[in-house]
């Protein structure tokens, strides 16, 4: 299959200048991998990961449930890795356009994208985002040496765009230098290489107070949000009953397509609410005969991971069970630590709560269970 616009991303760096035990493409920023992040931007793009030696375990857990087209063996330079990467694509059919992208730049503003992309249709062999040059600048001949003129430098990131074909050409013609980005190698094969306006946020991270400083860079662009989520289920006898993914011993059950637990449902579409992505119909239709008796938790985790992501966290959810019976109370700390686990929260951050309708209603009669529940999550704002 030929794509229409694929990522390659570099991930085969030691990261040995930032220390840590890992390298710094697979630490933690703010809750999710640097490579995820970078991966994540990419988010309609078929991407294709260059590792180095040792490193797929790394990334298999980094990705998490995050389904990539290709993962490649890295060579020993940046260049040999890049063309690794463009072979293994090649291989796969082909693409027309390919985003070769550092997984060390893991904010990646969409502006930026489209930038690159529109350079592209303009009619450009390949396009970079560069980002003038503030600071003065000097030789450093020992001391301080002369300044060099700004004016005419800037500085380079990625990702860098290309039509596919003429930049594999290019580094299959130039093979063997360890040329440092690929905007040299396409300039070497005598591609003309266009320029769009970069991003402070794109910057690389290099030393480990660049992982400090794009965590608070990151922080500073969550937005809150919340939002409900409502369920109610039938109660029948002689069924089991599955309450916040905990089985209650009681006389009657909920009856559902799944497992019916209606905590779990009414969290789900909390969670799926707070990022405007549809409800858990939407995602597990009861049409669709492989949710038949599913355990609830499934459904749960799924929208977590839409969250994750979005690069999102999650801060606080509260749940209320309306029902006349079962009483909840015996239950609520193993709910509680059953609902912490699921959401990988600590238990400070689930609310469990418990009300009647004073014999009123559905509830009242005992013919059904309500759940509401309210997650409040922090999203980045779009970069
Ligand atoms: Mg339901």
């Amino acid at each position: 299959m030929r794509y229409h616009d694929v990522a390659l991303i570099v991930a085969a760096g030691r990261g040995e200048r930032a220390g840590g035990t890992v390298p710094k493409q697979f630490a933690d920023l703010l809750g999710v991998p640097v490579v995820a992040r970078a991966i994540d931007a990419f988010a309609d793009m078929a991407v294709f990961v260059v590792v180095g030696p040792g490193q797929r375990d790394l990334l298999a857990e980094a990705l998490c449930d995050r389904a990539v087209a290709g993962v490649v063996a890295g060579g020993a330079t940046r260049q040999a890795s890049v063309r690794a990467g463009l072979e293994a694509i090649e291989a796969a059919g082909g693409a027309a356009r390919v985003f070769v992208h550092d997984a060390a730049r893991p904010m990646l503003p969409r502006a930026v994208l489209d930038r690159l992309g529109a350079a592209l249709d303009d009619g450009h062999d390949g396009v970079v985002p560069v980002l003038a040059v503030v600071d003065t600048l000097a030789r450093a001949d020992g001391g301080l040496g002369d300044t060099v003129t700004r004016d005419a430098l800037v500085r380079v990131q990625t990702p860098q765009a290309f039509r596919f074909a003429p930049l594999l050409a290019a580094h299959r013609a130039r093979a063997g230098y360890d040329l440092t980005d690929d905007a040299q190698v396409a300039r070497a094969a005598g591609l003309e290489v266009a320029t769009v306006e970069g991003h402070e946020m794109l910057a690389k991270l290099t030393h480990a107070a660049d992982l400090d400083r794009a965590g608070r860079a990151l922080a500073a662009r969550l937005v809150s949000r919340s939002a409900m989520g409502f369920d109610v289920h039938r109660l029948e006898p002689g069924m089991p009953l599955w309450l916040c993914g905990v089985r209650v011993e009681h006389s009657h059950g909920l009856s559902g397509h799944s497992d019916a637990d209606v905590a779990l449902h009414a969290l789900t579409d909390a969670l799926l609410g707070a990022i405007g992505a549809g409800d858990i119909g939407t995602h597990f239709p009861p049409s669709d005969a492989q949710w038949r008796g599913a355990a609830s938790a499934r459904f749960a985790e799924h929208a977590l991971g839409l969250i994750d992501r979005q690069g999102g966290i999650v801060d606080h959810v509260d749940v209320t069970l309306i029902c006349e019976e079962p009483k909840i109370g015996p239950y609520r700390d193993a709910m509680r630590a059953r609902l912490a686990e699921i959401l990988r929260l600590p238990v400070a951050r689930i609310s469990l709560k418990a009300t009647t309708t004073e014999r009123l209603g559905f509830t009242g009669r005992g013919e059904g269970i309500a759940a509401q529940a309210i997650a409040t999550i922090r999203l980045p704002e779009d970069l």
